[in-house]
């Protein structure tokens, strides 16, 4: 077939986590996620994949003039896993993937069947709730003879705008997670919030039981020609919770991109005029990532005082050893006159005491009343001079950043 590769996974990867806090980051950390697109060579031995067959990665144009010709294939019998497709936007690639999916009640895939409760757990956290970023709109439909899943992406609706002309262009980010190798996309809408894609694409050879550990990730985007594309929102949705028998159609709200979670810091602030006392309590955190390879860190907390961009005081908690939810319960005071309090910031990192080697940075906070890491941040920082002589408290996410 001309101008089909034969490679492993799609060229890319912008937009990969690497967090061992989440399964995926998990899997990716161990290596199993290879493991497991690729078992034939990493638990059964040599034994290479058979060659693709000539025209079984495509499927005929399905019906309707908006159809796209974007496939999947397994097929668990000839142990080939293919996946050819003609994407939408940026990449205009044909590709074509070689793996071997584990035959009958493998390890591999009984290992996978206990994790999608795992899996199921992490995607039903969306975190808080926040920004609204639009609804999309897609219908499923499963083939129980073919074993393939049909999955159309209809519209979307009130989408977030990302450029500034108060628009976006907006295109659809297809995975079946926890492959987050084989991408697929929809075309690029020019200049809407309100996109009418009406592409179908299908997943051949997925048994039901696999399907079921599976989830579907859409993930919509603002095409940008001259920066790299923004989210717009995106959506996880754990195949067995849909009875795939109705022919679902869905209207779904999309949620803001998640973030890598780094934890959460609660913090206090209170300024006394009388004394020129700027306070902050560093009370406790909770959910910090591990750092070390026992899966714990050994935090600490180290506060600066800035005024303007000039570091002029440090203060450091103890080190909690092997703890991801700490008590710190330090509190810290700085000499800032009124005068000054809205020209001077706090810089609190939450870090990883290592007896080895630097210490390393989990995550950090700006309070200040100009360059706060964030609106709460900001918040927190009006509030404590609005109510002098009273604790401002507030849990904090923290932010990456260099150490
Ligand atoms: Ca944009
Ligand atoms: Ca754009
Ligand atoms: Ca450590």
């Amino acid at each position: 077939m001309p101008g089909t590769k034969i490679v492993r996974g799609l060229p890319g990867g912008t937009n990969t986590i690497s967090n061992s806090s989440t399964f995926s980051g998990w899997l990716e950390s161990t290596g199993l996620d290879e493991m497991l697109l690729n078992p034939c060579s990493c638990i059964w031995g040599e034994e290479p994949p058979p060659p693709p067959l000539p025209g079984e990665r495509r499927r005929p144009q399905a019906n309707g003039k908006n159809a796209r010709n974007v496939v999947v294939t397994e097929e668990p019998e000839s142990g080939i896993f293919g996946l050819a497709s003609l994407f939408g936007g940026k990449t205009r690639t044909q590709t074509t993937v070689q793996a071997v999916e584990p035959k009958g009640s493998s390890s591999a895939f009984s290992f996978w069947q206990h994790k999608s409760m795992t899996l199921l757990d992490l995607y039903s956290d969306q975190g808080e709730p926040s920004e609204r970023c639009g609804d999309i709109n897609f219908s499923i439909d499963y083939d129980f003879n073919t074993q393939t899943l049909k999955l159309k992406i209809i519209q979307g609706k009130d989408l977030a705008a990302r450029d500034a002309n108060g628009l976006s262009d907006p295109y659809v980010r297809i995975t079946l997670l926890p492959d987050k190798k084989h991408r697929l996309e929809t075309k690029i809408k020019r200049r809407t919030l309100n996109p009418k894609w009406n592409e179908t694409f299908y997943f051949e050879g997925f048994p039901v039981n696999k399907l079921q550990n599976r989830v579907l990730h859409l993930h919509v985007y603002d095409y940008d020609r001259f920066s790299r594309d923004d989210s717009i929102g995106e959506l996880h949705l754990p195949l067995c919770q849909i009875d795939l028998a109705t022919k679902p159609n869905f209207w779904r709200a999309l949620h803001p991109q998640v973030k890598e979670k780094l934890g959460e810091l609660l913090v206090s602030l209170t300024y006394l005029p009388s004394t020129n006392t700027l306070s902050i309590g560093l009370l406790k955190a909770r959910n910090l990532k591990a750092k070390d390879i026992n899966g714990k860190s050994d935090p600490y907390v180290k506060v600066w005082l800035l005024f303007g961009e000039k570091r002029v005081d440090k203060k450091k908690t103890p080190v909690y050893k092997c703890n991801l939810n700490p008590t710190f319960n330090q509190t810290f005071e700085f000499d800032v006159p009124w005068e000054q309090i809205r020209d001077c910031s706090l810089e609190v990192s939450v870090m990883d005491f290592d007896t080895i080697g630097r210490n390393e940075l989990i995550g950090r906070l700006m309070l200040g009343a100009r360059n706060g890491s964030g609106a709460r941040e900001t918040n927190q920082w009006g509030d404590m001079i609005a109510k002098p002589r009273q604790a401002a408290i507030v849990w904090h996410r923290l932010k990456p950043g260099e150490s």
